[in-house]
């Protein structure tokens, strides 16, 4: 294999060696049809084969109950932001809490839709200041009998912040579904099933490409879309067709197959599939937390309990430093680690795709960059 560079883009982000080799190799003739996944009818014999595999797959490895189904749509993170309230809310009450940049703009696009309130506030916690450091406990946060869905974002790929156990709203009194964007971890970890009504995650962070969103929606939540809803974006009617109501993300969804695939078959630490994979994100999360910890020009200033594995943001002390820091990195092919805008200062996305042996050569070039300026 070609060495590559390590690549910390928080999305559209690196995927498996392996996979992209696989894709390159299949690109002008997959499994001699004649023709590339890019070219066949979404109907036709092949794709479907392609597209019942990567369900399949996924079903086993995040363990989705028989009565969610799977939906591969388009639309990206911000399209599910209206899509979901256009088939959830029904017009009534649904209560986001926010914890990040991206669940405050799910509240501000689903208030077009529905009588939005805001459970609860991260920016509003003490001492925060309007940053975003730490979860709100769930027995804080402001639910509304009646609400048709409580929105949270359970990895805020910004702020770096990740629920490490999702919210268990039966036990806090509350019947209505939890929607999830879980987005930036999808696959990255288990999910607990019995808590959620609908999860939705753009492909393009742990999957494959831009353009394929996943929706994983329990059945009875289906069928009840205002009728302003575009028909492609009804749950009930693309689940009905099995996501072929109208062409699907073909090419996206051939290779989050190969995704699937690939993480069936990862080893580590002694296990293999998800619990391997996320064995390997506990440890390269660990290895450089403590990194950023044990320094004195490096920081990151999230509560240890909600730290994310996926997305660490830090910043350097002397900010003075950032550009020459970026230029350090790059030469050292560890390539995209500049934050979101919004934040400033540093982020390392380490996803399922990026190897421990790129954690550690992260760690080390911060090591040898304080020590040269610290
Ligand atoms: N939600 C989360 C958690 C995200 O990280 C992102 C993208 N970074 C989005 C939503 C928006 O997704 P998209 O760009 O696919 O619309």
């Amino acid at each position: 294999q070609a060495v590559r560079p390590f690549n910390f883009s928080a999305g559209p982000a690196a995927l498996p060696h392996e996979v992209l080799s696989q894709v390159a190799e299949e690109m002008l003739d997959w499994h001699g049809s004649g023709m590339s996944v890019m070219e066949m009818s979404h109907r036709g014999r092949e794709f479907i084969s392609i597209y019942e595999t990567a369900e399949a797959d996924l079903r086993e490895l995040l363990q989705v109950p028989e009565h969610f189904r799977i939906l591969f749509m388009q639309g990206g993170g911000l399209g599910e932001n209206a899509i979901l309230p256009l088939n959830l809310s029904r017009g009534g009450a649904v209560d986001v809490v926010v914890t990040g940049s991206w669940s405050k703009k799910s509240a501000a696009e689903a208030k077009r839709y529905a009588d939005v309130r805001i459970a609860a506030n991260a920016a509003e916690l003490p001492g925060a200041n309007g940053r975003y450091l730490d979860i709100p406990a769930p027995s804080t946060w402001q639910l509304r009998r009646g609400a048709s869905y409580v929105h949270v974002c359970t990895n805020e790929t910004i702020d770096g912040i990740e629920f490490q156990a999702l919210p268990d709203l039966k036990a806090l009194g509350h019947d209505a579904p939890l929607a999830i964007d879980f987005s930036s971890h999808v696959a990255s970890r288990p999910v607990d099933w019995s808590r959620v009504g609908l999860a939705f995650a753009g492909a393009q962070k742990n999957i494959g490409p831009a353009g394929l969103t996943l929706v994983i929606v329990r059945e009875d939540l289906l069928g009840h879309a205002l009728p302003i809803c575009p028909s492609a974006f009804d749950y009930k009617i693309v689940a009905e067709a099995q996501s072929m109501y109208n062409t699907p993300p073909t090419f996206g969804i051939y290779v989050a197959g190969l995704v699937f695939q690939w993480l069936k078959r990862f080893a580590y630490g002694g296990k293999t599939g998800l619990a391997a994979i996320e064995q390997r994100n506990i440890d390269k999360a660990a290895l450089l937390y403590a990194a950023l910890d044990g320094s004195s020009l490096y920081e990151n200033r999230v509560a240890a309990s909600c730290r994310s594995r996926m997305n660490v943001p830090f910043f350097l002390r002397d900010e003075r430093l950032n550009d020459a820091f970026l230029a350090g990195a790059k030469e050292r092919g560890l390539l995209q680690l500049k934050g979101h805008k919004s934040v400033g200062g540093m982020r390392a996305s380490i996803y399922n795709a990026m190897p421990l042996e790129g954690v550690q050569a992260l760690v080390s070039y911060l090591k040898d960059f304080e020590t040269r300026h610290g």
